[in-house]
């Protein structure tokens, strides 16, 4: 008999056997086209088999292979196969998710094969002649070129991280190698895609990221995996591309948050790349000013090497000095406090620019009575309507729900209603009333929804035609403003007492790559915090620039609480319409889980962070162990018992390395 044995995306995903019908020789990675119900799939061969134990009345032969697309590699198998089974996912699905969506559909158009050109072996000059420190980082990594080799690289703001990665894939590319690339958000950074294009005329490079239609998408992946693209610069998506002639990885700013994808396959894309590292026998720099503890603690115990970059690159440039405002005695009038003010104006008389940093979008947080106490809440979530006062509405950026906004209060028709807090919308008019002749423009989810939007404020920054830059998390990454020499970071207290032990870090993180922003040519740069707490030992090391004293820190209170990298987590979410019901489902879960077990700690059911969320309401329940060794076949165990109970009334999933726990 002549048998496929087919890996498909469907619900608890096992492999599917169809008859090859003559004329078709699939191999193992081919794509094929199959009948599933009467739908065609597409569906990836894991091999050919000559028996089944399909009754042959049921067997169906598989329609067609997919011809446009090579079959996937054996090393692509191994990483594939890492992730489903590392992250509890069935391998079907794993091989979707590496599949660009156009490859995925059964019914599509033909696509060109990749022009395979072009590739100049450099050498690729640099336009500067490299620090010190960036010759060592660089050989440090060079000695490890064709074996694993994970470096991490340790560079202060504006160290001049990006040109040691260059001088790296012009080494691979010089040794016929590709390089991948990852950066977090490349929607971002679009400096960085041309800054690559230029330093390699003639090199074929792709990126991909969830931008591209659907079309370059699969055009990347063709090209990256037929070879044809020797530079690979793309979002975590792309950390699964297939690379036949891989020879380095990079992931750039190795601690950000959005390298963890939070559904379906809950991969860490910088985890993954180093996995994958491990697998092709190749060096992986993981380059960050505030690495993740996790890498940090690989690196102090030897499992990776360390680079490290103390000093800014470009002549002249020195770190920012940072300085707390007490907002207890220099009280902020409509957010802003006089010591900022002052400072913004000083640099709007010399020409300089500034940056106003808020991690909160809108005009104000919530809506409020002030006769009732009524509040803005979003009725399908535990979290308040955000007031979006231009467009006149009140929004849940949890389930993206709106209404108008009320003219009187709807507990007791006061017209007495009023804005508690700030967000950017907010900040923006105070400033602008403060400052009427400056320039400003806002930086956030909102203003940037429209695509090109970031990158023409981008440009106007550049230009000189902003004054001050107003916005979220979307400025403390990568941008480099030779003009900018102040930053204000308001309200960010808020972490210093969040429940998630990971806020800390992050808010070392986000305000030191925001503080990064400041003075990166000739004009010093000055960083001001507005804070309750201007003695908190956590701004303390972030005005001292002192990164290693404040993970030094927080490893030892990680260490004492047992939490990550000294211990492991899997996370079970469940949510459901039925009150009780997720809670009843994960103390089913832990139960089950107490009787696989041994050498794990199961937590109580507790509620979700955000217990309701578009009316499902939602909780989740946390498992440690002290090594990945315990965890792992624990959680195979666990996942089949929980797939064979066959939920029907609550919606779970297992969440591997949680980083919201
Ligand atoms: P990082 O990624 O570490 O924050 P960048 O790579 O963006 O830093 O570099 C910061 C600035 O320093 C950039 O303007 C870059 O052009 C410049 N730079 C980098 N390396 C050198 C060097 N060797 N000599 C002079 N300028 C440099
Ligand atoms: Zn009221
Ligand atoms: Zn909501």
């Amino acid at each position: 008999m002549r048998i496929a044995r087919v890996a498909l995306d469907v619900p608890l995903g096992q492999a599917f056997d169809f008859a090859v019908p003559e004329g078709l020789e699939p191999v193992r990675g081919s794509l094929v086209r199959v009948p599933f119900g009467r739908l065609a799939k597409v569906g990836v061969v894991l091999s050919r088999e000559t028996r089944t134990d399909i009754a042959p009345e049921r067997l169906r032969p598989l329609e067609s292979v997919v011809d446009d697309v090579a079959p996937l590699a054996e090393s692509d198998f191994a990483l594939l196969g890492f992730c489903a089974a590392y992250y509890q996912r069935p391998l079907g699905e794993v091989l979707h998710a590496c599949l660009p969506p156009r490859l995925r559909q059964a019914k599509r158009r033909r696509i060109k094969a990749p022009a395979t050109a072009e590739t100049p072996a450099g050498p690729f000059p640099s336009p500067v002649t490299a620090t010190a420190r960036q010759e060592v980082a660089v050989e440090l990594v060079r000695s490890g070129f064709g074996r694993f080799h994970p470096v991490l690289l340790f560079g202060v703001t504006g160290s001049g991280k990006t040109e040691v990665y260059l001088r790296l894939i012009a080494d691979a590319l010089a040794a016929g190698k590709q390089a991948l690339y990852l950066v977090p958000e490349i929607g971002l950074t679009p400096q960085l895609e041309s800054r690559v294009r230029e330093r390699f005329p003639g090199v074929a490079i792709v990126a991909a990221h969830s931008h591209l239609g659907e079309g370059e998408r699969a055009a990347a992946w063709l090209a990256a995996q037929s070879g044809a693209a020797r530079i690979v610069l793309g979002t975590r998506l792309a950390a699964l591309s297939p690379m036949p002639a891989l020879g380095l990885i990079v992931v750039d700013e190795e601690h950000d948050p959005s390298y963890k994808q939070h559904e379906g396959l809950r991969y860490s894309a910088r985890d993954v790349a180093v996995r994958r590292a491990q697998i092709a026998g190749i060096p992986v720099v993981l380059g960050s000013a505030t690495p993740s503890l996790e890498s940090w603690h690989n690196a102090s115990q030897g499992r990776y090497a360390l680079a490290r970059i103390d000093e800014r690159a470009s002549a002249g440039a020195t770190l920012p000095r940072v300085r707390a405002v007490d907002t207890r005695a220099d009280i902020p009038a409509d957010g802003l406090t006089d010591g900022l003010l002052r400072a913004l104006k000083a640099r709007l008389a010399k020409g300089e620019q500034s940056l106003v940093f808020l991690n909160r979008r809108g005009f104000s947080p919530v809506l409020f009575c002030r006769a009732c106490a009524w509040h803005s809440a979003c009725s399908r979530c535990s979290a308040n309507l955000v007031l979006h006062l231009k467009a006149g509405e009140l929004r849940c950026h949890h389930c993206g729900h709106r209404e108008r906004v009320p003219k009187k209060c709807p507990g007791c028709a006061s017209p007495d209603l009023a804005p508690v807090g700030h967000g950017t919308q907010r900040i923006e008019e105070t400033l602008q009333a403060a400052l009427p002749e400056a320039r400003i423009a806002r930086v956030d989810r909102d203003t940037t929804a429209r695509k090109g939007a970031l990158a023409e404020v981008l440009e106007q920054v550049r230009g000189r035609e902003v004054d001050i830059l107003v916005g979220t998390q979307m400025l403390a990454k990568g941008h480099d403003y030779p003009n900018l020499t102040l930053v204000g970071a308001l309200d960010s207290d808020c972490a210093l007492y969040s429940v998630d032990f990971r806020a800390s870090e992050r808010l070392f993180a986000l305000l030191t790559q925001v503080a990064g922003r400041a003075g990166r040519a000739e004009e010093p740069g000055e960083v001001i915090i507005q804070t309750d707490f201007p003695g908190h030992p956590l701004y303390a090391a972030v005005a001292r620039h002192d990164y290693p004293a404040f993970a030094e820190a927080a490893l030892a209170e990680r260490r004492l609480a047992g939490f990550p990298p000294f211990t492991h987590l899997a996370l079970l979410r469940a949510e459901s319409k039925a009150a009780g019901e997720a809670t009843r489902f994960l103390r089913e879960a832990a139960r089950e889980a107490e009787g696989i077990g041994k050498d794990i700690e199961v937590f109580d059911p507790v509620p979700a962070p955000l217990e309701r969320k578009a009316g499902y309401e939602r909780a989740q329940l946390l498992v440690r162990a002290a090594t990945r060794a315990a965890m792992q076949p624990f959680l195979a165990r666990w996942k089949a018992a929980l797939d064979a109970k066959g939920e029907r009334r609550v919606r779970w999933s297992l969440d591997v390395d949680p980083q919201e726990a």
